[in-house]
């Protein structure tokens, strides 16, 4: 896998300040792209454990929130198999505890539909799928529609997209979305 760019302070992509993967490759390939240079897999440089290394020192500070991963597209199997390294040393240091004071959360772009493409087909062909939607918090889904474009939107490019509860939604089995705190809509509702 190749990625574009490693963000040390993110405050764009996900709540609070953020260490920000950019991964190469997409075949989404949708009109008005904001990272259009991220759709050829060979963009950028390798990702290697030395990435891995400065992400997880870049994550340290108290004030980090967490990482984001993003493209590109992270569910292209490639991508899959080269961010789940990261997933795994991600998760041995900040296990899900939220009352530590080492949590940290993942939040992830993809231009995939969360049940259709990512659940119905990638979990079914790709081990690697269910491990990495294990790790991760939140999901933004979907494809940029230039036409349903909102720049009012909380971390969303277009109407279309959705913030994704990982974890619950899985537990759940149905699709439970994220709200911004203070939204009037503010709380978790279904998909
Ligand atoms: S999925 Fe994201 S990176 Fe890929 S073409 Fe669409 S907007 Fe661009």
């Amino acid at each position: 896998m190749n990625y574009a760019d490693i963000k040390r302070y993110d405050v764009a992509n996900g709540t609070g300040i953020r260490v920000t993967l950019f991964v190469s490759g997409c075949t989404h390939h949708c009109k008005g792209c904001f990272n259009k240079e991220t759709w050829d897999f060979d963009y950028g440089k390798p990702f290697t454990e030395t990435n891995i290394d400065d992400i997880m020192t870049y994550l340290e500070p108290d004030y980090c929130s967490g990482l984001t991963i993003l493209g590109g597209e992270p569910f292209e199997h490639v991508n899959q198999q080269g961010i789940l390294p990261l997933l795994r040393r991600f998760r041995e240091r900040y296990p899900r505890d939220k009352y530590s004071e080492h949590h940290r959360n993942v939040w992830a772009f993809s231009g995939y539909t969360f049940e259709t493409d990512i659940l119905d087909r990638m979990c079914k062909e790709w081990p690697e799928t269910p491990e990495i939607l294990s790790y991760i918090d939140i999901l933004v889904d979907g494809e940029f529609h230039e036409e349903e474009k909102n720049l009012k939107l909380h971390f969303k490019g277009s109407e279309n997209q959705r913030t994704i509860l990982v974890t619950e939604s899985l537990a759940e089995g149905e699709t439970l979305l994220w709200t911004p705190p203070g939204d009037s809509a503010s709380g978790n509702v279904r998909g």
